[in-house]
């Protein structure tokens, strides 16, 4: 090896390590409703973190065991609001309105869980929040369909860049009228959740139900995504994330 490379090479590889920092918002799916976002300066917020031992053998997703600063629970069934096992002190948000925490504007808007006005279900919130620049929605457990005013109530905190929506239908809405309440949200990029899979047993529909005849379908065969303004897809485009957990 010639005495250049000497120089050289360390040069190089001490170059590129500080041409690849770490950039843009990291998604995290770690099954249900569950979803780790982190900030590009490293602020997280956790959705609707579920219990782990809630449902016994059929739910078989394994604790959450991240630090967290935010916490948000659409709703309290034991898929939803298992927030014991996160660590960091986080403030847990249970409530509706805005508000900003730690730079992250949140607005949790009141829905409900079923068809009869939240009689069977209750209610459930659904959260809307900004995280470097990206406008994000979380639909919980949205188990009817939203009349005009909700939708316009809900599209005041748009336009969305992602939509979390649930499609295993039995405890929220058909996967026909998921589709068409996302028509009317018209986000970039859907991350479908809440479905069956094989890590648990409730009677919820898989997500092949929710993806027939829908185009623009990617796999990522990854439970992590990064994304900033600039990477966000041109076209419409339905996220399918594995369940980390
Ligand atoms: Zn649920």
């Amino acid at each position: 090896m010639k005495w250049q490379y000497f120089y050289v090479l360390p040069i190089l590889i001490l170059g590129l390590g500080r041409v690849q920092p770490v950039q843009g918002l990291e998604i995290q799916w770690y099954g249900q409703a569950a979803f780790l976002f982190k900030s590009d300066n490293g602020i997280k917020l956790i959705t609707d973190p579920y219990q782990p031992d809630g449902f016994g053998e059929k739910f078989r997703y394994s604790a959450i065991k991240d630090s967290a600063d935010i916490i948000t629970v659409s709703h309290e069934h034991a898929d939803h609001n298992g927030v014991s096992s996160i660590s960091g002190n986080p403030l847990i948000l249970r409530s509706l309105g805005t508000q900003t925490v730690k730079n992250i504007l949140i607005t949790g808007i009141v829905s409900n869980h079923d068809k009869a006005g939240g009689t069977l279900r209750g209610k459930n919130t659904i959260y809307c929040f900004t995280i470097d620049k990206l406008r994000i929605c979380h639909l919980g457990d949205l188990g009817e369909i939203p009349n005009a005013k909700k939708i316009r109530e809900i599209q005041k905190e748009g336009p969305f860049d992602i939509l979390l929506a649930p499609v295993g239908a039995v405890y929220t809405l058909e996967p026909d009228e998921m589709k068409s309440v996302i028509q009317q949200l018209n986000p970039r990029v859907v991350i479908p959740m809440h479905y069956k899979t094989a890590k648990m047993d409730l009677p919820l529909l898989p997500v092949e139900k929710f993806l027939t005849g829908q185009k623009n379908v990617t796999r990522l065969k990854a439970s992590t995504w990064r994304i900033t303004r600039k990477t966000l897809p041109a076209e419409k485009v339905i996220l399918v994330l594995d369940p980390s957990n």
